[in-house]
Formats: C-alpha cells, sequence, structure tokens
C-alpha cells in the first residue's frame, strides 16, 4: 500500500474529521486515517455537544441531520456531602432555538457521522489504521506509516487529530515526551439505561428537552467533580478526577464511581436503571499553559493533540475546541496549497487565525482556572459548608435564628478558616 494524498489527517474525531470536512469542501485530496473500525469506536466523553457554528457553516444542515439527543434546557450544579445536598439550576425554555445550549450526543455515532460528512465532501477515510510514525524526506513531512502494514501513504502536509496521548505530536517534536500529571484529568463514565418517559418524569423534561447536572463534594475528597447527563433513553453519569490528586490517593476511580452512584442523591437520579456499560479517558485540563508547539514544517497540531480543551469548573469544552481548530488547520493547509509553501512560514498562520478565534481567547481569559482547580478545599471543605450553611437557614426548631452575616462567617470559620477563604476568592477572582 502506497497512496498519495495531498494532506493526510490523523485520527477521525471531532478535530481530524472537522480538517478533513474543510480541506475537502475545498477540493483537496485529502486521506482521514482512523485506527478504530469506524470513527468513534473509540471514542468517549461525558456528554455535551457545546454549540459549534464554525461546523453549522460548513453543513447548513447539521442541526437536523446530525445524530443530536436531547437539547439541554436545563442546567443544575449540586454541592453535596455523603448525606446532604444542595442544587442550584437554570431552566429556559428557549433552548432548543439558537442559541441553543447544547445537547447530548454518542461519539461512536456523531464522530461516524461527522467523518461520513468529510467523506461525502470527497475526503478518503482509511479506517483500521494507527499511524505508527511520520515520513521524513529531505528533512521534510512525506508522509506517514500504518503499523502492521507495508508501503505508506505520502503526503507534503499532516494534521496530527490524533487526541491527548497524540504520539504524532511528539514524534515531530512539537510536544513534550512526559506529561505533567498536574494537567492531567481522567473521566469514567457508566451509561445506565432507562425508559425515556421514566428520564421525562424525573427530571421534569418535555419533548427533547434534556437535563444536564453537575456534582462538586462527590470524589472521596479526590479533586474533580461529578456529572449527569440525559440522553433519549438513558443517563451518561460520572466522575472526572486530576490524576495527580487521584494517584496520591490511592484510591480507584471505579470504586469511587460506585460509591457516588450509590450516595443516596444521585441512587434515587439512577434507580430504575439498567447499566449499560462503563469507559474511561484521559483529558489534557492543564489549559493554556499546556499548549506544544501547534506547527512545524509540513505539520499542524489540532484538537486535544494540541491540548485545546477548556476545563473552567463551571464547563467542560472539548468538542468544540477541536472542531474549530481542526477547521482552523484545514483552512491553512488550503493556504498552503495556494502559496504552495508548506514550510513554517505559511503554517504558523494557524496560530494566527487560532490566537484570533474564540478558542485561544477564552483559553487566555480562563488560563488561571487550573490554578483554582487545585484548590483541595473546592471537593471537601466548601459543599460540607454549603451544605450545612443551607440547613441552618432552612431549619426551624423553636430556637433563635442567627443573622445570615453571623452564619456565613461561623460557617466560613469552621469549615475553611477566614485566611484560606480570601486566598481562594481571590484565586477564583483571578481564575473566572
Ligand atoms: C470523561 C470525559 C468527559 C468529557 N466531556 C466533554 C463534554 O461534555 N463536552 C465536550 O465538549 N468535551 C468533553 N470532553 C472532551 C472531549 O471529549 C475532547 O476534547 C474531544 O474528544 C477532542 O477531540 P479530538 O478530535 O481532538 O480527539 P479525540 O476525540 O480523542 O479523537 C482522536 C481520534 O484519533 C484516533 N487516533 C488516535 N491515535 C491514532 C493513530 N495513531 N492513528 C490513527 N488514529 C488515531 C482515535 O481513535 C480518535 O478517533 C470530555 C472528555 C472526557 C474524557
Amino acid at each position: 500500500m502506497s497512496k498519495s494524498y495531498q494532506a493526510i489527517v490523523i485520527g477521525a474525531g471531532p478535530a481530524g474529521s472537522s480538517a478533513a470536512l474543510t480541506m475537502a469542501q475545498a477540493g483537496l485530496d485529502v486521506a482521514l486515517v482512523e485506527r478504530g473500525s469506524y470513527p468513534g469506536e473509540k471514542n468517549m466523553f461525558g456528554g455535551i455537544l457545546h454549540r459549534m457554528t464554525s461546523i453549522e457553516e460548513l453543513l447548513p444542515d447539521f442541526l437536523t441531520a446530525a445524530p443530536l439527543e436531547r437539547h439541554i434546557s436545563k442546567k443544575g450544579t449540586t454541592f453535596m456531602t455523603d448525606d446532604a445536598s444542595f442544587n442550584v439550576q437554570h431552566e429556559a425554555s428557549n433552548f432548543d432555538r439558537a442559541p441553543y445550549n447544547g445537547y447530548t450526543v454518542f461519539r461512536p455515532r456523531f464522530d461516524r457521522w461527522l467523518a461520513e460528512q468529510a467523506v461525502k465532501a470527497g475526503a478518503t477515510l482509511v479506517t483500521r489504521s494507527t499511524v505508527e510514525d511520520l515520513v521524513l524526506k529531505d528533512g521534510k513531512i512525506a508522509g506517514v506509516t500504518i503499523q502492521g502494514r507495508s508501503g505508506q501513504l505520502n503526503a507534503p502536509l499532516v494534521i496530527a487529530a490524533d487526541g491527548v496521548l497524540s504520539f504524532t505530536a511528539q514524534k515531530a517534536g512539537l510536544r513534550r515526551p512526559k506529561f505533567n500529571a498536574d494537567q492531567m484529568a481522567v473521566g469514567v463514565k457508566a451509561l445506565i439505561d432507562m425508559p425515556r418517559e421514566m428520564i421525562d418524569d424525573r427530571f421534569g423534561l418535555v419533548k427533547d428537552q434534556g437535563f444536564a447536572n453537575e456534582f462538586v463534594g462527590c470524589t472521596g475528597g479526590v479533586r474533580g467533580g461529578g456529572f449527569l447527563y440525559t440522553n433519549y433513553d438513558s443517563l451518561s453519569i460520572g466522575l472526572v478526577f486530576h490524576l495527580a490528586s487521584l494517584r496520591t490517593s490511592g484510591k480507584t476511580p471505579y470504586d469511587l464511581l460506585n460509591a457516588f452512584m450509590e450516595q443516596p442523591q444521585v441512587a434515587k437520579m439512577v434507580r430504575g436503571g439498567r447499566l449499560l456499560e462503563y469507559s474511561a479517558h484521559v483529558i489534557p485540563e492543564g489549559g493554556y499553559d499546556m499548549i506544544p508547539e501547534l506547527f512545524g514544517d509540513g505539520i499542524l497540531v489540532a484538537g486535544d493533540a494540541a491540548a485545546l480543551c477548556n476545563a473552567t469548573g463551571v464547563n467542560l469544552e472539548g468538542i468544540n475546541l477541536a472542531s474549530h481548530s481542526g477547521i482552523l488547520a484545514g483552512q491553512t493547509v488550503i493556504e498552503a496549497y495556494q502559496k504552495q509553501d508548506f514550510s513554517k512560514k505559511t503554517l504558523k498562520h494557524y496560530k494566527t487565525r487560532l490566537d484570533l478565534s474564540w478558542v485561544m481567547k477564552d483559553l487566555k481569559g480562563f488560563r488561571n482556572a487550573p490554578k483554582m482547580l487545585h484548590i483541595n478545599r473546592i471537593y471537601n471543605e466548601y459543599p460540607e459548608m454549603v451544605c450545612s450553611m443551607m440547613e441552618h437557614l432552612y431549619r426551624i426548631d423553636g430556637t433563635p435564628k442567627t443573622s445570615i452575616t453571623k452564619l456565613i462567617l461561623r460557617e466560613v470559620k469552621e469549615k475553611v478558616g477566614l485566611k484560606n477563604a480570601i486566598s481562594d476568592a481571590l484565586t477564583a477572582w483571578r481564575a473566572l
């Protein structure tokens, strides 16, 4: 096997398929190489596809044609301890109309569909093919080799969209060989089968409305959080942990996930459901300071491979950043062909495009979020404080009430300490 293309995209996740779609629509001969037997086969995530306006521009029928599940009309956060919880929720009935607030999706269906759109536009999808190495000729990128196959795929331009552990970016010398555990997280998820009517009744949903809830204080003291998202007839429920904190704790993600699902507040939500599958994946959570070199001669890096993931503590955004960066990488390859220059001189415009886009603006804006998320007290003391405070506020038991300011001060002093609270508030202020 030895075929030539104008560009090769490694990985048919959202970043890779968006890049391939962009280039194919412009008439370039593109190979989209995926290790799975189909795109999405090996991919998992929590479950919310945030709005992707740039894909909507490339695919005008996106909202009606893509395999989307429920649109998120209700979002909540739960602060919890072992035996108490406090929820805040926001609901808006027009979230199903633009600007909608995201949809739940299944990666095996969504990734497959997006790659199919690239193929319809003219890209060649090469599945069951793990890229093993980059091929260099006279010091320039000339293609890739595929594991276990003789021959190679040739192209003077490669887009590395092979996900968070991108070995291609490492091979090209664009990122360091070792990861910093402080910048990585791991997510575990259980998919729970549940009848659609049960989900509608339990979470107060009608038609295609969906519910997304985040949980704080549910990770056994490990830095991290929980999530529960509604699909049409299943729930995605899981936990995300900072890798360094998980390692120090000596706990296992699956034990923590099982304990989470057995906590009374959560058990009520999943009751009557049937466990379909477990999955796990790594997340680049270091934000702006984790981003590697984004381009080299003949190569661009997009999506998780470039650590373009924004975990702010309020939302976890990855697919939308991956897709937009893929589109910008594709546009840069198109420009390189127009100029017939595949060197850094032209490819550096990918970084300029990214810098000017909301992707880099958001990552820069939330640059300090990882620092805030490393405050251990967020995952134990603060949820305890919130739950205890609300319990005192709501309890009426024939004794004189404490004023709200006194109550807050007492809880802060008891649970966190005044000095810590001021320092944490300042860190949060800088982060958000
Ligand atoms: C638990 C969890 C929850 C998340 N929740 C959300 C969420 O709710 N919303 C959100 O927007 N984001 C979320 N994310 C982040 C999101 O999943 C990623 O940011 C996104 O998938 C990145 O897309 P990508 O295309 O860059 O990489 P990936 O989706 O990882 O795709 C990479 C592709 O490359 C292929 N590949 C890898 N190596 C090779 C190789 N050598 N040769 C050929 N193919 C290869 C893989 O099989 C895969 O198809 C979550 C992530 C996790 C783990």
